[in-house]
């Protein structure tokens, strides 16, 4: 194991720490508007596919959360949400690419029955998606070569919001795929009372400001790899987007390149907010 560090890239403040002969480490500082994030990050050495840098950025936001959810109790609020209250899970979750291919493998390996159950669920969601007009707007969504805004999907969100759907992949009113559930749904937390959230289109909920959208960051990532638009998928069609898609989430770069570019757009995400 080598242990010196060195620059990797001035501009992006990351070091190297040291090697293995499969991964590399290294020493990241990012200034968000919540406060400097430090941590230490392993990534292959070899060539991989994007899907595998999906768990360290989703890291890096839940770090930067954690900065602004202590900023926040120290102002004197605190967060409401809580395990058992899923109100939330009636909104459409968009899902960057890399986290469509990486929620298929991962539903792919789920227990048989685990699995069938979840199958079952989403096909019960996109029959009641089809009857209300939607499911096709949703699959356009998310196979558009066009470079949609926040505001242009707005009118699609509230659509599918006033259906009052539950996520298909939640079950008792819990989620059935917790650990690996997309960053748009870790970021969504609230520090109003829980019971605003049962009409987040009416009540006043407050949400916690997120440092860096980590589904955005991935996107980006991925449109700069693939020459294409930052696409975000809506979920009850990601695992459709990611079978059609299959073959593009080859190994496209190194660990380290992957890293560099998904720091660099998180970089560029922090400069134009402030
Ligand atoms: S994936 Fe999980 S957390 Fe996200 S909306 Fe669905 S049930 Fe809720």
């Amino acid at each position: 194991m080598v242990e010196h560090p060195t620059l990797l890239s001035p501009m992006l403040d990351t070091c190297f720490m040291r090697s293995s002969n499969t991964h590399e480490t290294f020493r990241l500082s990012l200034p968000t508007p919540a406060g400097d994030l430090r941590a230490e990050i392993s990534v292959p050495t070899g060539f991989i596919p994007i899907s595998d840098i999906v768990p360290l950025m989703r890291s890096l936001g839940e770090q930067a959360l954690q900065l602004e959810e202590a900023n926040t109790q120290r102002a004197g609020h605190t967060v409401s949400c809580r395990k058992g209250c899923a109100a939330c899970c009636r909104m459409l979750v968009p899902v960057s690419p890399p986290e469509a291919f990486r929620l298929k493998n991962q539903v792919e390996q789920l227990p048989g029955p685990e699995r069938d159950r979840l199958l079952e669920r989403l096909s019960t969601t996109k029959h009641a998606l089809n009857e209300a007009g939607l499911l096709g707007r949703l699959m356009q969504l998310s196979e558009t070569r066009t470079q949609l805004t926040d505001e242009d999907v707005e009118p699609m969100n509230q659509a599918y919001y006033a259906q009052r759907l539950p996520c298909p992949f939640l079950e008792d009113e819990a989620c059935s795929i917790y650990d690996f559930r997309p960053a748009a749904c870790r970021e969504l937390l609230v520090t109003s009372p829980a019971e605003l959230c049962l009409d987040m289109a009416r009540n006043p909920v407050q949400p916690l400001s997120v440092p860096f959208r980590v589904a955005t960051i991935l996107s980006l990532t991925w449109a700069k790899l693939t020459g294409g638009p930052a696409r975000l998928i809506p979920l009850p069609v990601a695992l459709d987007w990611a079978d059609r898609h299959a073959d593009e989430n080859r190994p496209h770069e190194t660990g380290k390149t992957l890293l560099e570019m998904g720091v660099e757009k998180i970089l560029e995400f922090l400069r134009q907010r402030s």
